[in-house]
């Protein structure tokens, strides 16, 4: 036919620079993840009608979708989100708020909400995420935990990934009030846990002491599987609403979901004592994250293949990629070696050349405060800083790994890969 000819998908990426060469071996590897994707699909269609039910339950209505100013007294659009998400995440109760700024602020009023002077938090499975060092006072820093007389302690994996039962046992002790445990490896090298295996953890450590409050940090785990930790009794579910929760289109916030205690301690620290959850205009935020949350589900699945796509093409190049192409999946997040500072740079170049925002522009790697080596990142997204966006960023340091996450939709992520896998390719020719 005259227009499959002319606007065929051949035409239409040789346009976007993308060599003949290059999509047949893509079309390759697509042919062997059929069944991986229709997986995907599968998890995808469930966790959107465990979503749907939510509204459903909640009886969302056209009344919520608008906000509230001042006060925010009687916000019936914010307490019926926080609903929906209690159902989503199988919780007594959640705070959901544009008023939690980011995935570390939604942690660290978790945890200092619900810790005391004397108390320790204990970490079973290995050091958190890089911006909780502060939070925590892991390095010294104005209104820590440490600062408050909270202590910390950590037992890291075992070398096979394992947890340490021994070592667990031996830490937890009358003091440890909160365990905190991180689903995803962010951008340490440890294995990102399932929640079966938080669900293992968090049985062992009610079994010593049934009190210790289990905490998870869910960013980027979110609709990855069908379960969620408040499935497998974690009191306390957190994660940031620019990541998979927000589906793309939360503008902001972060969420806490929990039991009733935990949630009400979070919203007396959030708000103020006697306040709470009663308080905290939603101005104009509702709609976005309603909207948001009901496309998590398929948001999440386009960043899931677009993730094992990218690991499939770096390993058919001869690239080393974490998880690798056959694994398992149990977050977004994923690893490329690149080994050269140069390939490192080409990469994010691709991927920022592949953004609907920005995608003119030229990343170079620069000096960002907390971080010892320069770093490289790549990001044109409608939501400043969203990393459920397709996006990618790496230190530039041995072995010159890139981070890659996100795809809004999966025909993105596979032309952004695509386009970075050819400024590899190009990249190499060079060198
Ligand atoms: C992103 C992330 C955080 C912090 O979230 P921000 O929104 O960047 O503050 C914490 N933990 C993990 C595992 C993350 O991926």
């Amino acid at each position: 036919m005259h227009t499959s000819e002319k606007h065929d998908l051949k035409t239409i990426y040789r346009e976007l620079g993308i060599s003949d060469d290059l999509m047949n071996r893509a079309d390759v590897i697509l042919e062997s993840l059929t069944d991986r994707f229709a997986g995907i699909d599968e998890t995808a269609e469930y966790n959107q009608i465990k979503v749907l039910n939510a509204f459903r339950r909640a009886r969302i209505s056209e009344g919520c979708l608008y906000g509230s100013t001042g006060y925010g007294y009687n916000d019936q659009g914010r307490d019926k989100l926080e609903e929906a998400y209690s159902y989503v995440f199988n919780t007594e109760d959640a705070l959901v708020r544009p008023q939690i700024t980011c995935g570390t602020h939604a942690l660290a009023l978790a945890l200092m909400s619900n810790l005391r002077p004397g108390d320790e938090m204990l970490c079973p499975a290995g050091k958190p995420y890089d911006t909780l060092d502060e939070v925590i006072g892991i390095r010294p820093s104005k209104g820590s935990l440490a600062e408050y007389g909270i202590t910390y302690a950590q037992v890291d994996l075992k070398p096979d990934g394992s947890f340490d039962h021994d070592g667990i046992r031996s830490a937890i002790n009358e003091r440890t009030r909160l365990v905190e445990i991180q689903r995803s490896r962010g951008y340490a090298t440890r294995p990102t846990l399932s929640v079966e295996r938080i669900g293992e953890l968090i049985s062992f450590v009610k079994g010593i002491r049934p009190d210790v409050i289990c905490m998870v940090d869910n960013c980027y785990g979110e609709f990855v599987q069908t379960i969620e930790p408040g499935d497998v009794g974690a009191d306390m579910t957190v994660g940031s609403l620019i990541k998979n929760p927000g589906g793309g289109l939360a503008p902001i916030g972060g969420y806490i979901a929990g039991t009733r205690e935990c949630v009400e301690q979070a919203s007396y620290r959030l708000t103020s004592p006697g306040l709470g959850k009663e308080v905290g205009a939603s101005l104009n935020a509702m709609r976005s994250l309603y909207q948001g949350l009901f496309m998590a589900p398929t948001v999440t699945a386009s960043a899931l293949k677009s993730a094992i796509f990218a690991a499939c093409m770096l390993e058919d190049m001869g690239i080393r990629a974490y998880p690798d192409s056959r694994e398992e999946r149990f977050d977004i997040i994923q690893q490329a070696v690149l080994e050269k500072p140069e390939r490192l740079v080409a990469f994010c170049k691709g991927i920022q050349s592949a953004a609907p925002v920005d995608s003119y522009v030229t990343p170079e790697p620069w000096d960002m405060p907390g971080y010892d080596d320069e770093v490289i990142m790549a990001a044109g997204a409608f939501i400043s800083g969203s990393s459920i966006e397709l996006s990618a960023d790496g230190p530039l340091r041995p072995p010159y790994s890139a981070y890659f996450q996100g795809g809004l939709t999966w025909p993105h992520g596979k032309a952004g890969i695509l386009m970075a896998c050819q400024c590899l390719l190009d990249e190499d020719a060079r060198l």
